[in-house]
C-alpha cells in the first residue's frame, strides 16, 4: 500500500475540471484509490465523490493506493496534482452579446406606450415575430413499485446506457456547431452518468428492495444535498447538472416522452424559467425562433446556443413572462432585451418593418465589409481582427479585416502537457501570416500566468492570480520558453508583415528586457543563417495596466505603437474582476477614469508620432465607438463578427463631432453619464 499527503495546487481547488481529470486518471489504474480530506474518505474514481469533498485550493489531501499498480499510480497521481491537474483553460469569460451585433439598440421595435412589454437582459441579437410556447419540463412521476432485483437492475443499467447514447449524440451535434465550453458541460454529464459510486449506490438500494426509479432519485438527492451544503456557488451549480442527469435517466425508466417531442410542430419562440444545456441543445433549430427566459443570466447556456443558431435571446425577464399563454403572438427583440406581447396591427407592421431593416442592414454591412472605414470628414481608422487561431485567420479578410490587431498566442500553450516546440510554433505563425496575404499581423507574445497555469511550468499557487506572475512578467522569468517563442515568430517574419507586442507591461524595464531579448534572438538567428526578414519588426506594448498608461509618455519614446487592452485596463483601474458576473454592470470601459487613461495614452503616443489601437472588447461596443474615435485612437481590433457593423458605423460618424463628444466624456462623473452622452450623440447624428 502507498500513501502520501499533497497540497492541491490549483487555486480553484477540486472543482469540476480538475476533479474530472483526477477521477479519470485514477480510473486508469487497477488499484483501489482513496482520497481523504478532513474526516471524509472517498473513492478517487468517482467524480461526484471528489466534488462532494469540497476541496479548496491550497488544502491538503491524503491519497491511499492499494493494488498491483500502486507504485506507478502513486507516482503519476502525485505528479498530476503537483502540476495543477490540467488547470490550463483561461478563466471563462462572460458570454455577453457581441456589442456590435447589438448596435442600434436605441431604436426599440415599438414605442413603449403600454404595459405589454416585458423587459429583460439581451444576450443574442435579432428580432423574431411568432407564437410563444412555454417549455415546461414534463414532470416525472418517480416509480416506487418494485418488480424484483433482477428486473430493476436490468432496467436501471439499460436506462443509463440509453441516456449515455443520447448524451453522446448531443455532444456530437454540439461539437460541430457550438462552443467548446458547452460541449465540456455535456462531457461532465456523461461522466456523472458513468460515475461508479452513483451506480453502485443505486444498485445497492435496488438490492435492498427499492425500485430503480426511486433508488436513483434518492441517490441523486443525497449527493445534491451534499453539494449544496458545501456553500460554494460553483459546486452548487453542479446540482443542476446532477438533476439534469437524473431526469434523463428517469424519463427512460418511467417511459416519459423525450423533451424535444413536447414542442409543437410549427416554429415558436420558446419561453421557460431556465433551460439546461441539454434542453437548449435539444430543440430543433428549424422550429426555434428565439428564447426568452424568466431566469437565466449572462452566463446562461441559452445565450451561447442562441448566438450559434443566429436567433434572438433575452434572459432575466422575471415571472411575468410565465403568465403569457401559449400561442400568444409576440415580438422578441434580442437587441434591446424586450418582448412585446400581443402586438396590435400597427405594432406588428412596425416590427416587421424594423426586422426587415435590421436584416437588410446586416446584409449591407457585410457586403461593404471590404471597404475602408473612413469617416464622412475624412479620418481613416484601421479596422483589424482579434484572432485566436488559424481558423479565425482564414476568415479574417473575408470578414472585412484589414489585418490582425491581436493574435492571442495562448492557444498554442494551453491545454497540453508540454510546451509547443519552436518548429510547431513557427509553422502556425507562418500559416497565419500566409492567410493574411501581406496585411499586418500583430502577434502578442504569450499572455499566460497565475489564472491560466501550464502543466509544464511549476508555479506556486497565487492568492491573486490576476495580480500575480502573468503576461510579460512570466515570459521574463522563463526566458527559455520566451526565447523559443520569439525565435519562432522572428523566423516567420519573411512570410508576412509582423508586428510584435508584449502583454501586461507595468514597468519600462520589463519592456526594455523584452526588447533586449528580441535583439539577442534576432542576432542568434542571423549567425545561424536563419532569415528573419530584411527590415526591423515593429514592436509595441499593450496598455492594460494603469501604470503603463500613466507613463505612456516614457514608453512612447521607445515603442513603435500601443494597443490598449480595455478588458484588463478596466479591471485594474476600477479594481473589478473582469470575470465576476456580479460586477458586470459596473465594470464598464466607458468609465471616465478609464477614458482619461486612454486619452493620456493617445496624446503621449501622438506627440511621439506613434499609433494607438484598442484591442479590448470596448472597441466593439457601438456606444464606445464615437468616444474612442474622438479620443484619437488610430486602430480598432475586434472580433470577426463585429468588423462589418463597426466599419459601417465609422463611415457614418463625423470625426470632429466625435472629438467634441470625447471632450465632454472626459469631464463626466460616471460611465452611465458617458453612455447617455453617446446615446444622444447617436440620435442627434441621425437627425
Ligand atoms: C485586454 O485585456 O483588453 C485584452 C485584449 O487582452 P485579453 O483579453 O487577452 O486579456
Ligand atoms: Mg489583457
Amino acid at each position: 500500500m502507498k500513501d502520501f499527503e499533497i497540497v492541491i495546487q490549483n487555486s480553484t481547488g477540486l472543482h469540476a475540471r480538475p476533479a474530472k481529470k483526477l477521477a479519470n486518471l485514477a480510473k486508469a489504474y487497477q488499484s483501489n484509490i482513496q482520497i481523504q480530506h478532513g474526516e471524509k474518505k472517498i473513492n478517487a474514481k468517482s467524480l461526484i465523490s471528489i466534488l462532494t469533498l469540497g476541496v479548496e485550493g491550497g488544502s491538503t489531501i491524503r491519497i491511499t493506493i492499494d493494488g498491483a499498480d500502486e507504485e506507478i499510480a502513486s507516482r503519476e497521481l502525485y505528479q498530476a496534482i503537483e502540476e495543477g491537474l490540467g488547470e490550463t483553460e483561461p478563466v471563462q469569460q462572460q458570454t455577453l452579446p457581441n456589442a456590435a451585433e447589438t448596435a442600434s439598440v436605441s431604436q426599440p421595435v415599438v414605442e413603449d406606450k403600454n404595459d405589454s412589454i416585458i423587459k429583460g437582459v439581451p444576450c443574442s441579437p435579432g428580432i423574431s415575430i411568432g407564437p410563444l410556447f412555454q417549455y415546461i419540463r414534463p414532470e416525472i412521476k418517480i416509480k416506487s413499485q418494485f418488480q424484483g432485483v433482477a428486473e430493476e437492475s436490468d432496467n436501471f443499467r439499460k436506462a443509463v446506457a440509453t441516456a449515455c447514447l443520447q448524451l453522446e449524440d448531443i455532444r456530437k451535434k454540439m461539437a460541430s456547431s457550438l462552443a467548446q465550453k458547452e460541449t465540456a458541460i455535456i462531457e461532465v454529464h456523461i461522466d456523472l452518468l458513468n460515475d461508479s459510486e452513483l451506480i453502485k449506490e443505486t444498485e445497492s438500494q435496488i438490492e435492498s428492495g427499492q425500485a430503480a426509479s426511486s433508488a436513483w432519485h434518492a441517490v441523486i438527492e443525497k449527493r445534491a444535498a451534499q453539494l449544496q451544503a458545501l456553500n460554494d456557488p460553483y459546486l452548487a451549480a453542479r446540482v443542476l447538472d446532477l438533476k439534469d442527469v437524473e431526469n434523463r435517466v428517469q424519463r427512460i425508466l418511467v417511459g416519459a416522452p423525450e423533451e424535444t417531442l413536447v414542442l409543437p410542430d410549427y416554429p415558436v419562440i420558446i419561453t421557460a424559467t431556465d433551460l439546461s444545456p441539454s434542453d437548449a441543445a435539444g430543440f430543433d433549430p428549424r422550429k426555434t425562433l428565439g428564447f426568452c427566459l424568466a431566469g437565466g443570466g449572462t452566463t446562461s447556456h441559452t445565450a451561447i446556443i442562441a448566438r450559434a443558431l443566429g436567433i434572438p435571446a433575452v434572459v432575466n425577464m422575471g415571472a411575468a413572462l410565465l403568465e403569457v399563454k401559449n400561442d400568444t403572438e409576440v415580438v422578441l427583440d434580442g437587441r434591446n432585451g424586450s418582448l412585446l406581447v400581443q402586438p396590435d396591427e400597427n405594432q406588428l407592421a412596425q416590427a416587421r418593418q424594423i426586422k426587415q431593416q435590421w436584416q437588410d442592414k446586416q446584409r449591407l454591412d457585410k457586403e461593404n465589409a471590404a471597404e475602408p472605414a473612413i469617416t464622412p470628414d475624412g479620418r481613416q481608422i484601421e479596422v483589424v481582427a482579434n484572432i485566436g487561431g488559424i481558423k479565425d485567420a482564414c476568415a479574417a479578410l473575408k470578414a472585412g479585416a484589414e489585418g490582425v490587431g491581436l493574435l492571442r498566442t495562448e492557444f498554442l500553450f494551453l491545454d497540453r502537457e508540454q510546451a509547443p516546440d519552436e518548429a510547431e510554433q513557427h509553422e502556425i505563425y507562418t500559416q497565419i501570416l500566409t492567410a493574411l496575404q501581406g496585411h499586418p499581423v500583430l502577434i502578442r507574445t504569450m499572455d499566460i500566468g497565475g489564472d491560466k497555469p501550464l502543466p509544464y511550468i511549476k508555479m506556486a499557487p497565487e492568492a491573486n492570480p490576476f495580480l500575480g506572475v502573468r503576461g510579460l512578467r512570466l515570459s521574463l522569468i522563463y526566458p527559455d520558453l520566451f526565447r523559443q517563442q520569439l525565435r519562432a515568430i522572428l523566423r516567420a517574419v519573411p512570410n508576412g508583415r509582423v508586428r510584435l507586442m508584449f502583454p501586461m507591461v507595468a514597468d519600462i524595464e520589463e519592456w526594455r528586457a523584452a526588447r533586449r531579448l528580441v535583439e539577442e534572438v534576432r542576432k542568434e538567428c542571423a549567425s545561424a543563417g536563419m532569415d528573419t526578414g530584411s527590415s526591423p519588426v515593429e514592436m509595441g506594448i499593450m496598455i492594460e495596466v494603469p501604470s503603463a498608461a500613466l507613463l505612456a509618455d516614457v514608453f512612447a519614446r521607445e515603442v513603435d505603437f500601443f494597443s490598449i487592452g480595455t478588458n484588463d485596463l478596466t479591471q485594474y483601474t476600477l479594481a473589478m474582476d473582469r470575470g465576476n458576473p456580479a460586477l458586470a454592470a459596473q465594470s464598464d470601459g466607458l468609465h471616465p477614469a478609464v477614458l482619461r487613461l486612454i486619452s493620456m495614452t493617445v496624446e503621449a503616443a501622438h506627440r511621439e508620432k506613434r499609433w494607438v489601437g484598442v484591442c479590448g472588447e470596448l472597441g466593439a461596443d457601438p456606444q464606445a465607438l464615437p468616444v474612442l474615435l474622438g479620443l484619437g485612437v488610430d486602430e480598432l481590433s475586434v472580433n470577426l463578427n463585429a468588423i462589418a457593423p463597426l466599419k459601417a458605423q465609422l463611415r457614418k460618424t463625423n470625426y470632429q463631432a466625435a472629438q467634441d463628444l470625447a471632450k465632454k466624456a472626459l469631464t463626466c462623473e460616471t460611465a452611465h453619464q458617458v453612455r447617455s452622452l453617446s446615446a444622444s450623440f447617436e440620435s442627434e447624428s441621425k437627425n
